[in-house]
């Protein structure tokens, strides 16, 4: 990871933010060729998930939004991690991140200063030894800590001692009490306007989806869209994360690229088709069909994410998917599949296989988001399905009662959830079950959300490669190539005129970068040894490197006159091309 870390800031992939002023941690700047990477991620998202599509439109809403937003969404209350800090070092750690211990554990009731015996403390303290270890460590921690709290020269009070097992209590790095767990609401707080008050409070958005259930309405009535439809939008998010690590993977300021993708209850799909699909095994579960329920289109779009990640070049075998167990979940929610990088990073699990971090979530969340926004705006979030009404009309009256009923069932467990009394949660569900006869309901949602930040990470580790490539005289020497899938790379085709004091291959090399220009990012490069350019292209990524020479004058006979040196990154392998078929050819590689 040191390597990779140090190549990013080399190449000018990511730079520490405020590097002049000492960085601040958890902020992170992409240089030209991270910005460019950036770019053709988020491109590329944007084009196979929406632009690709029928069924999927854009949006792209402001950062700070009406806070009321979050309320309905939940993250006011509960967007919190448990926080502890080392009550030696005060470092702060996310208590759920602590890594389990076991050893020997000094405590002590207090401590007073030999040399003035005024001066006590009883504040109790502890400190985790490994096994083996010398005892003397645990008791020189405990003056450090009785010295920050005025006893210099302190006499330890009442030491004994106990076994612990897989405790998280203790600071991993130094063995130290850690304070206990307080909950840290995770998102960055402004004010609106001049006044610094309670009422202007605002909060900057911490995931990118609340905006696209908030304009639900707005979308689907300009878009002439029906349920199943999405809508995705790409933008910053912002966590105050108690512990940014793992250079950009936990940062505090991020993008994502989310899918809300709406659907019909299964009540309804029901009502339509006569019966509701669900996968019947593993892999993709092919073209959406109507009788499709949540099951099959959760599984669909598992499938598409996880095509989307081999298309750019993440081979499977170095994703997971994991499905979280049920008490992992969210209240809401039905069903959710991360999908996991093998990070260098990464722990390992009890074969030693690294275990993967989370680059997106798929989660089934029900209807519970827009039902949120319903009843905290007091606007309907509901459609109205005229196929629906019209197949309802034609149910059998068992049917329509078991249908009825189970709809019933459903809301009001969402509305006694969200601490709607009995009565009026009975009665609302029921109004709501009389609806859906109608043809009326509140969309269920797949989400598909994903990091741009940590798939670019993903995608520079995955790219990283060592190899030998023979230097200009010959010499074998290591080359540090980043093998990117040429759709996302960040420059796709460097020109280079063989030599630079020879005005003809400049100028001719100059057209070539300027044909190619329209098409593509194209770098342009005439100074130092040609084998050194392609190094640096190497490391940059570039897939295609373009020489002009002087077979390309036609020096060397005129078939080769206009034909240029086609070098491949990875094989090293040079073939001749003609000019004018060059960009079709490229373009039909970087696509
Ligand atoms: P984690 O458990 O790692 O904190 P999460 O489950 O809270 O992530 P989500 O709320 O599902 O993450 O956010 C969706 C996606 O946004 C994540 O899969 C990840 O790619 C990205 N993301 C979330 N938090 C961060 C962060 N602090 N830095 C960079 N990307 C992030």
């Amino acid at each position: 990871m040191e390597r990779i870390v140090s190549l990013c800031k080399r190449r000018g992939f990511v730079f520490q933010s405020s590097e002049i002023y000492g960085g601040i941690n958890g902020f992170w700047d992409y240089g030209p060729l991270g910005a460019e990477l950036k770019r053709n991620v988020k491109d590329f998202w944007w084009r196979v998930m929406t632009q690709r599509r029928d069924d999927v439109v854009g949006l792209d809403a402001t950062i700070i939004m009406h806070p009321k937003i979050w309320e309905a969404s939940g993250h006011t209350t509960t967007f919190a991690d448990p926080m502890v800090d080392c009550l030696l070092t005060k470092k702060r750690f996310r208590a759920d991140q602590i890594e389990p211990q076991s050893g020997v554990v000094y405590h002590y009731s207090g401590a007073e200063d030999s040399t003035d015996k005024a001066k006590t403390s009883s504040e109790p303290y502890s400190v985790l030894l490994a096994p083996g270890k010398n005892p003397d460590s645990a008791r020189k921690a405990a003056r450090q800590f009785y010295a920050q709290r005025g006893i210099v020269e302190a006499r330890l009070l009442d030491e004994r001692t106990e076994k612990v097992e897989n405790s998280t209590r203790y600071n991993q790095e130094n063995g130290s009490l850690l304070t206990e767990a307080r909950m840290f609401n995770l998102m960055f707080k402004t004010y609106v306007g001049p006044v610094e008050s309670a009422e202007n409070t605002a909060y900057l958005r911490p995931e990118t989806a609340q905006a696209i259930f908030a304009q639900f309405k707005n979308v689907a009535d300009v878009s002439r869209q029906k349920v199943p439809f999405g809508i995705c939008q790409i933008g910053k998010a912002f966590r105050n994360e108690i512990n940014p690590r793992n250079f950009t993977f936990r940062s505090r300021e991020f993008e994502q690229m989310e899918l809300e993708f709406f659907i019909r209850p299964d009540e309804a799909v029901e009502a339509i088709c006569g019966s509701v699909a669900r996968p019947a095994g593993p892999g993709h579960p092919g073209e959406p069909q109507a009788n499709w329920g949540w099951q099959m289109w959760h599984k669909y779009w598992v499938e598409e994410r996880l095509a989307f990640y081999e298309s750019i070049g993440l081979p499977r075998t170095t994703l997971v998917e994991y499905w979280q167990k049920p008490e992992e979940l969210a209240h809401y929610a039905r069903a959710t599949v991360d999908i996991l990088y093998k990070f260098p990073f990464s722990k390992r699990d009890a074969a030693g296989e690294l275990a993967g971090e989370e680059l997106e979530g798929i989660a089934a969340r029900s209807d519970f988001d827009l039902s949120q926004h319903q009843r905290f705006s007091g606007k309907g979030m509901g459609v109205f399905d005229e196929e629906l009404k019209l197949a309802w009309a034609k149910l059998d009256e068992a049917k329509k009662a078991a249908l009825s009923q189970r709809y019933f069932e459903s809301r009001r467990n969402y509305l006694v959830k969200t601490n709607e009394e009995p009565a009026g949660a009975e009665a609302r569900a029921r109004e709501e079950a009389a609806g859906l006869a109608r043809g009326s309901y509140v969309p269920h949602v797949i989400e598909p959300s994903a990091g741009v930040d940590r798939l670019a990470l993903a995608l520079i580790c995955n790219a990283y490669g060592e190899d030998t490539a023979p230097d200009e005289k010959g010499k074998m020497e290591t080359r540090v190539v980043m093998r990117f899938h040429p759709r996302i790379a960040p420059v796709k085709a460097a020109v280079f005129p063989l030599l630079k004091n020879k005005p003809e291959l400049v100028k001719k090399a100059r057209e070539v970068r300027d044909l190619l220009r329209p098409h593509m990012t194209v770098f342009y490069d005439e100074a130092g040894a040609i084998g050194r350019r392609y190094r640096r292209q190497d490391e940059a990524g570039t897939p295609f490197g373009v020489t002009i020479d002087f077979d390309t004058l036609g020096e060397q006979g005129a078939e080769l006159k206009d034909t240029v040196t086609l070098r491949e990154r990875d094989s090293m392998k040079q073939s001749r091309v003609k000019i004018d078929a060059l960009a079709a050819l490229l373009l039909e590689r970087i696509r």
